[in-house]
């Protein structure tokens, strides 16, 4: 399946019902890590408002707090090097278990930022959740918890993931063709 926005066309690149199952697979894993715990999940607006939606409810056994933060980093097809300010951090973390959740973490400069800037807080410990991720583009080595899919350093759009604000709602993951 193809679908064409603004002057880019992508393919149906993971389908829905993987995206599914993977995530049911993290739930899981998250379950069994914080089994009877409390844990702070805080998803990174906008990109990750439908893997948090369905991952939070993959997750059981565990005193769930959920809370979103918004980083903006990122316009067009290319990662820019500056990541701006981290907005909303109003719920406190410190002592908490945090679990962050992310649409992707391509180059990694936005999630290193944001684990920087949680850890001026205190939190017990931080951990990431992240649907997609490209290795060939990440650029430091701190561990990533959670991970969906590792994916080739191609553009991507779909399951809150946009081009220029648009594709979001796509309830598969497209590719760039
Ligand atoms: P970073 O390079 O800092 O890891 O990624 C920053 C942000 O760029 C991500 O949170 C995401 O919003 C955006 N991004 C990176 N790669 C892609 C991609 O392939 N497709 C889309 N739609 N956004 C991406
Ligand atoms: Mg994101
Ligand atoms: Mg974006």
């Amino acid at each position: 399946m193809e679908v064409q926005i603004k002057d880019k066309s992508f393919q149906v690149f993971i389908r829905e019902e993987e995206i599914k199952l993977r995530l049911r697979e993290l739930g899981n894993e998250i379950s069994k890590d914080f089994h009877g715990q409390e844990l702070i999940m805080l998803g990174v607006l906008n990109g990750s408002f439908i893997i948090f939606a369905d991952l939070c409810r993959e997750v059981q056994s565990v005193k769930l707090l959920t809370s979103f933060i918004r980083i903006s980093s990122y316009s067009g097809t290319e990662s820019q090097e500056k990541v701006k300010e981290v907005m909303g951090l109003n719920d406190p973390i410190e002592g908490k278990n945090v679990l962050i959740v992310e649409d992707i973490v391509d180059t990694g400069i936005s999630m290193n930022f944001l684990l920087k800037t949680l850890k001026t807080h205190n939190p017990a410990s931080v951990s990431i959740a992240t649907l997609l991720f490209k290795p060939d583009a990440f650029r430091f080595n701190y561990p990533l918890n959670y991970v969906g899919f590792e994916i080739p350093n191609k553009f991507v759009v779909g399951y809150g993931l946009d081009y220029d604000g648009y594709g979001r709602e796509l309830p598969e993951i497209y590719q760039l063709k």
